[in-house]
């Protein structure tokens, strides 16, 4: 396991602090078997342990048969453990070091790369397969002298190489960070934002939600897609709610699906050991799913990387053309109607025009992002030569859906009307327009407010109610162009194909991606409701407004000025009515 101890194996919680044993447990199993459990694996009459299971075999191959003879000694050691049950406590527990523990890794064997049957090294953190005599978790307990285990599917521990079952309060912490629970209590509590501070193995706060993400190689942005979809109320509830219909057993939920949950469940998990989770084991389905398309080991579009996510899980849950036939339709869907006619040129004219009394085509069509168009970059330089980074209001991109405004394609004239507005509206702002192989970036800052953004003139019929056509802004992710050389950014002339291939591998390799979320509601414009808060000071803290900046591994507060300056990508807008329920 590649991630990083920081302490000495022996660091433990303070409640397991009566332990002095850890350095005295004894070296021999079977002298402690006797002593303390009276059953090894040869004197019972389980057939399981005389039939001992073939060793697996190191392979590539993720299918190995499976470890049938486990199931059976199971029962019978269950039954011992309830004759031993609360008579003591193993003293082996006290070799458990949680520091190495992160169960963020897809669950196969490190021996067989087998995944059924995999239990988890407490000691060390590895996973090996089986606990019969023979297997990999057994040589590895016996070799390493490394005792406790945990079967990762069945949340079983045992003593391993005697094979005893343990049961202990005090290992609940452990499942807790291996499959975090919630619920419908805690679920209003995430909604409401009264969700209280947490405290890591080494007593760092952390607030539940808003931790780092690990960067395996290169998968930046894969991280910013994760945290802009879970940070979206009602996709994180559908994952966290243990009433999820969809993901019920019955259901036959994909492993893609399932494996969001599960990373759903530990990004909100207020009991983890450490304040950062890896999104490897749900990566690797990805690259699965998507055929190599989204790598961890190389960088690409989080645009493309989302939409292929949002598609695919409508998909998996069971959605169809219609609306709201899935948690994705429900939340970010709209309609925009789009109307089409042939250019004709008129005299008159400089540019072509829309004539209403002319053929046009009209059609209807869903949506799940809308994209803006940004304006092509001027070329204005300051008296001391250098380029100035054009700005464009929101509003002014947005305009593209007023109805009026027309766009050419080819030999056709278009022009754009939103006529149903999602509850969560995502803006993809193009940036990157791909010529010629090369891909050129518009660096133009757009502005725009943090809340209150009205899209009524955008929306034809207008909804009655003025808070549907509101949205706030709910997270924004940018390229962070830090380190990217400012030479070749930007498109318009001057800034040739060639002069920019040249630089591109170095460029490449300087973008990088980040996000910021909005953790809390937005302050109410209502002066007494914020009066009010202020009288209690936890109310306020709880519930006031914070932008936090997530770039891998790091979380930082920002003051909202922050999140207006990056060259933002992509938005999502939360619209009025929703964020005040
Ligand atoms: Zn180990």
């Amino acid at each position: 396991m590649s991630s990083l101890p920081t302490s000495p194996p022996a660091a433990k919680r303070q409640r397991l602090e009566d332990s002095s044993v850890a350095g005295a447990a004894p070296s021999s199993p079977s002298t402690f078997t006797q002593q303390v459990n009276g059953h090894t694996n040869g004197d019972s009459s389980a057939p399981a342990v005389t039939s001992a299971p073939t060793l697996p075999v190191a392979s590539s191959s993720a299918v190995v048969q499976p470890d049938s003879s486990d199931d059976e000694e199971e029962e019978e050691q269950i039954k011992h453990e309830e004759e031993d049950d609360g008579t003591h406590r193993d003293m082996y527990l006290d070799t458990i070091s949680r520091q190495n523990l992160d169960f963020d890794f897809e669950r196969l064997c490190s021996k067989s790369l087998s995944n059924i049957n995999v239990y988890a090294c407490l000691v060390c953190g590895k996973y090996f397969q089986g606990r019969g005599r023979g297997s990999w978790a057994y040589r590895h307990a016996v070799g390493e002298n490394h005792r406790v285990w945990l079967n990762l599917s069945t949340e079983k521990f045992y003593v391993l190489p005697e094979g005893y079952l343990v049961s202990d309060p005090s290992l609940n912490d452990i499942i807790n960070v291996l499959n975090p629970r919630y619920t419908t209590k805690d679920l209003i509590k995430l909604s409401k934002n009264q969700q209280s501070s947490s405290y890591t193995l080494n007593n760092q706060i952390y607030r539940p939600g808003y931790i780092g993400i690990n960067n395996i190689k290169k998968n930046d942005y894969l991280n910013v897609v994760l945290q802009l979809l879970l940070h979206i109320p009602p996709i994180r509830n559908f994952f966290l709610d243990p009433n999820t219909p969809e993901l019920k057993e019955d259901k036959k939920p994909t492993e893609l699906v399932l494996r969001l949950s599960t990373l759903t469940k530990r990004l909100w998990n207020s009991k983890l050991f450490k304040s950062q989770i890896s999104p490897h084991e749900f990566l690797q389905e990805v690259n699965k799913r998507s055929q190599g398309k989204f790598k961890m080991t190389e960088q690409g579009d989080p645009v493309e990387f989302l939409s292929w996510l949002i598609n695919t899980l409508h998909r998996d849950l069971g959605g169809t053309k219609k609306s709201n036939s899935s948690i994705i339709y429900k939340t970010f869907q709209g309609k925009v109607q789009i109307q089409t006619q042939q250019v004709i040129i008129h005299k008159e004219y400089s540019r072509p025009v829309f004539d209403i009394g002319r053929d046009m085509q009209t059609i209807s069509s869903p949506f799940l992002f809308l994209a803006l168009d940004l304006p092509a970059t001027p070329l204005f330089t300051d008296v001391n030569e250098k380029k100035i980074i054009p700005q464009v209001p929101l509003s002014t991109i947005l305009a593209k859906f007023d109805g009026k405004t027309t766009q050419e394609f080819g030999p056709t004239l278009k022009r754009h009307h939103l006529t149903m507005l999602p509850p969560y509206l995502i803006l993809h702002i193009k940036r990157f327009t791909k010529n010629n192989f090369v891909s050129e970036r518009n660096p133009t800052i757009v502005n725009f407010p943090l809340k209150g953004v009205d899209v009524s003139e955008y929306v034809d019929p207008k909804p009655t109610d003025p808070m549907h056509t509101q949205y706030d802004l709910l997270s924004n992710v940018t390229l962070d162009t830090t380190k990217a050389s400012t030479e070749t950014s930007g498109t318009g002339p001057g800034i040739t194909a060639k002069k920019k291939k040249a630089n591109d591998s170095s460029e490449e390799n300087a973008l990088t991606w980040k996000i910021h979320v909005r953790a809390g509601q937005h302050n109410a414009s209502n002066n007494n409701t914020v009066r009010k808060q202020d009288d209690d000071q936890d109310v306020k803290e709880n519930q006031g407004e914070k932008w936090i900046e997530l770039q891998d591994l790091r979380v930082e507060n920002v003051t909202p000025e922050i999140v207006f300056l990056g060259e933002t990508v992509i938005q999502v807008w939360e619209r009025r009515d929703l964020s005040n329920a």
